[in-house]
């Protein structure tokens, strides 16, 4: 079920994850980019925190407030999470529990806004190479539970983030660097994928 508690127990799933990994993102960015990713997400991830206090009452009102946090975030993958999540939010019902049909269609346009503002397609070495693949397996997933949903968004995710270790970045700064950007992971991408395998682990 996609509840509000849910929804915090993801929330909770992901932050605990991204600790885990949040040097490995942090060097991923410092390899190709400027070493602020983890920093960023985690700056993030503690203001989704101050504002999760005010005890959000629904999913929608739960994933409003991470945008609000994200959208609160310096770097470049502060403005763009925090238009997904904004995105994902709208899509969930005022009132609990929301749908995989709901969820699919809040990842769907929250990718679709992330690519708008950004510009990236799939190939540039972004996030947006983990989101896609997620959309879809969301979308193929519609008429199952949210569990079994999240699972396929999280191998999906996972295969598009590993993915973008052997491109060349078209996007953002890891573009800058050109061809000593090939051989490391996006870790925008790979912070997508972890979201989605929290979701898998956290929802029943
Ligand atoms: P900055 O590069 O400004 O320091 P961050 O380190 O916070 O920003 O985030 C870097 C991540 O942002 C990258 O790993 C990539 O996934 C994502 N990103 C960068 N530019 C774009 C873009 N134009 N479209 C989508 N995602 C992008
Ligand atoms: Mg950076
Ligand atoms: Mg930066």
């Amino acid at each position: 079920t996609l509840d509000r508690a849910a929804a915090r127990r993801w929330m909770d799933a992901f932050a605990a994850d991204f600790e885990t990994q949040r040097v490995r993102l942090t060097e991923l960015d410092r390899a190709a980019g400027d070493g602020d990713f983890g920093a960023n997400l985690r700056s993030a991830l503690g203001k989704v925190q101050q504002r999760l206090a005010a005890d959000p009452q629904t999913a929608r009102a739960v994933f409003a407030a991470v945008s609000d946090a994200f959208l609160d975030t310096g770097g470049t993958s502060g403005p763009l999470f925090g238009m997904w999540f904004r995105a994902l939010s709208r899509a969930l019902p005022e009132t609990d529990p929301a749908d995989v049909t709901q969820l699919a269609e809040g990842v769907r346009e929250g990718t679709a806004t992330v690519q708008r503002l950004g510009g990236a397609e799939v190939g540039d070495k972004t996030m947006v190479d983990a989101m896609v693949p997620a959309v879809a397996a969301l979308t193929d997933a519609t008429g199952t539970g949210p569990q079994q949903a999240l699972t396929a968004a999280a191998e999906a995710a996972e295969a598009g983030a590993a993915s973008t270790e052997d491109l060349v970045a078209r996007r953002g700064r890891a573009s800058y660097v050109g061809e000593v950007a090939r051989g490391v992971l996006d870790p925008g991408a790979l912070a997508v994928a972890l979201f989605f395998r929290a979701g898998a682990r956290a929802l029943d």
